[in-house]
C-alpha cells in the first residue's frame, strides 16, 4: 500500500491523523510507515519535515523505492496516531524552496541561466547556475527582478500534468521523472517540475537576497536567503556594522573611507615597524658576533631563544653569515622547538648533515642544503645539549 502524500494538496497541513501499516526497525531506530503522511521526505534538495507522531519525535523523514519512512527512537502507543508537523522548519523550507523558483527563473529569463542543482541546508541555500560570468550590476538585476515577483503576490500551484498539457507548457527545465509530472506554477511567470512543498503566493517567500557566489565546474554557485532568513542576515549585518561603527567611532556610511584609511595606516605601520625591527636585529646580530667562538676554524654563534618568532631569528642568522668565516646555530623554543642553521659562503661545513646529525636529541626532523638547513623538534628540555653536540660535531670536523 502507497502512502497518501498529504503535502502535495496541502503544504500548509500541519496536524493530521494516520495509521501506521508497518514498523521497520533501522539500526537502534525504526522507520514507521504510515497510511498518509504530511511529512515530507528529504528528496529534491530539500530536507525532510520534523515533527511528531503519537507524541514521539520524529528525527528524520526518508523515502526508499517510493516507501515514506519516518525515523524515531521509540514506538508510539497503537497503530491509530495523531501527528504534528514543525511549522517554522516546514514554513522556512517552503519559502526557501519557492524562493529558489523564483531565483532560477529569474537568472534563465534574464541571462538564460539553467539552474543545474539545488541545495537547501541548514545554514545556507544554493543553486549551481550554468553562466559563463557572473558581477555585482548582474546580481542587482536578479535580486530586484526576484523581490518584484515576490511583491506582486502571484499565486503559486502544483497539479498533476498529463502528457498533452505538458507538452504546451513553458517548462523551465525537463521533468526528471516519466509519470504523474507534478508542476509547480508561479502564475505567468515560472513552470516548473517539482515535488516540494512552496508557500501559496509569492509574498509569503518574504525578501529575497543574494548573498555570495563563487565559480564552479560549469558556471556559478549562489548562496541566497529567503523570508525569516532574510531578516535573521539582516540583523547578523547589521551587529557587525554597529560593532564597526562603535570600534572606528563613525557612522554607518563613513565606514568604507574609515576603513581604507585605516588599512593604509596600518600599511604604513607595519613598514615602519619591519624597518625598525630590521635596524633592531643588526644591533643583535652585531652583539652575539663579538659573543661567538671559534670552534674548527669557525666563528660559531649558538644560541637558544625564548619565546621569539622564527622568521627574526631567520633574519638575525642572515645578518651573522653576511660575515665571511661564521656559522649561525639558532634555536627558538617555544612549546615545541624551532631550528635554524646556517653559514657564510666561504665556510666547508654541511648545514643539513649537521642538522640530521643531531636532531635525534630533540626528537626533530627537518633538512636543507649545505648552506642552511632548518626543522623542528618536540623535546624542548633538551634544547642545550642539542647545541653543545651540534658544536662538538663541527669541532670533530664533520
Ligand atoms: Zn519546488
Amino acid at each position: 500500500m502507497q502512502t497518501a502524500r498529504l503535502y502535495y494538496d496541502d503544504p500548509y497541513l500541519i496536524n493530521f491523523t494516520a495509521r501506521i501499516i508497518q514498523t521497520l526497525p533501522i539500526g537502534e531506530k525504526y522507520g514507521l510507515v504510515l497510511d498518509r503522511t504530511a511529512f515530507y521526505p528529504e528528496s529534491g534538495g530539500q530536507p525532510s519535515d520534523t515533527g511528531h507522531i503519537g507524541g514521539i519525535p520524529v528525527l528524520h523523514v526518508t523515502e526508499e523505492n517510493g516507501q515514506i519512512r519516518h525515523m524515531v527512537e521509540r514506538l508510539p502507543c497503537g497503530t491509530a496516531v495523531e501527528c504534528s508537523i514543525d511549522w517554522q522548519r516546514r514554513l522556512d523550507h517552503m519559502q526557501q524552496h519557492t524562493g529558489q523558483h523564483i531565483v532560477s527563473a529569474c537568472f534563465a529569463s534574464l541571462y538564460n541561466g539553467d539552474t543545474d542543482s539545488f541545495h537547501l541546508g541548514r545554514d545556507s541555500v544554493s543553486i549551481e547556475i550554468n553562466l559563463d560570468r557572473f558581477d555585482v550590476d548582474m546580481a542587482v538585476r536578479v535580486e530586484t527582478m526576484a523581490n518584484e515577483i515576490a511583491v506582486k503576490n502571484l499565486p503559486v500551484t502544483a497539479e498533476i500534468v498529463d502528457d498533452m498539457r505538458l507538452q504546451i507548457m513553458p517548462l523551465r527545465k525537463r521533468p526528471s521523472v516519466a509519470d504523474n509530472i507534478r508542476v509547480v506554477q508561479i502564475q505567468g511567470f515560472d513552470y516548473s517540475p517539482c515535488g516540494g512543498t512552496h508557500v501559496g503566493h509569492t509574498g509569503e517567500v518574504g525578501l529575497i537576497r543574494l548573498k555570495k557566489w563563487e565559480k564552479c565546474k560549469g558556471g556559478y554557485r549562489f548562496q541566497f536567503v529567503c523570508g525569516s532568513r532574510a531578516l535573521a542576515d539582516y540583523r547578523l549585518q547589521d551587529s557587525i556594522t554597529r560593532l564597526l561603527c562603535d570600534q572606528l567611532s563613525v557612522r554607518d556610511f563613513e565606514i568604507k573611507a574609515a576603513m581604507e584609511k585605516l588599512m593604509t595606516d596600518y600599511k604604513a605601520a607595519q613598514k615602519e615597524l619591519a624597518a625598525v625591527k630590521q635596524e633592531l636585529l643588526a644591533y643583535e646580530a652585531d652583539r652575539l658576533l663579538k659573543e661567538s667562538r671559534t670552534v674548527n676554524g669557525i666563528r660559531v654563534v649558538s644560541k637558544a631563544f625564548d619565546g621569539r618568532n622564527i622568521n627574526d631569528l631567520k633574519l638575525l642568522a642572515q645578518s651573522i653569515i653576511q660575515q665571511p668565516g661564521h656559522a649561525a646555530l639558532l634555536v627558538c623554543r617555544n612549546d615545541a622547538v624551532q631550528v635554524i642553521f646556517s653559514r657564510s659562503e666561504d665556510v666547508d661545513l654541511d648545514m643539513s648533515r649537521l642538522i640530521k646529525a643531531v636532531f635525534p636529541i630533540i626528537n626533530g626532523k627537518g633538512g636543507g642544503s649545505p648552506k642552511a638547513a632548518q626543522g623542528g623538534g618536540s623535546n624542548t628540555a633538551a634544547v642545550e645539549d642539542f647545541l653543545s653536540a651540534a658544536l662538538l660535531e663541527i669541532e670533530k670536523g664533520l
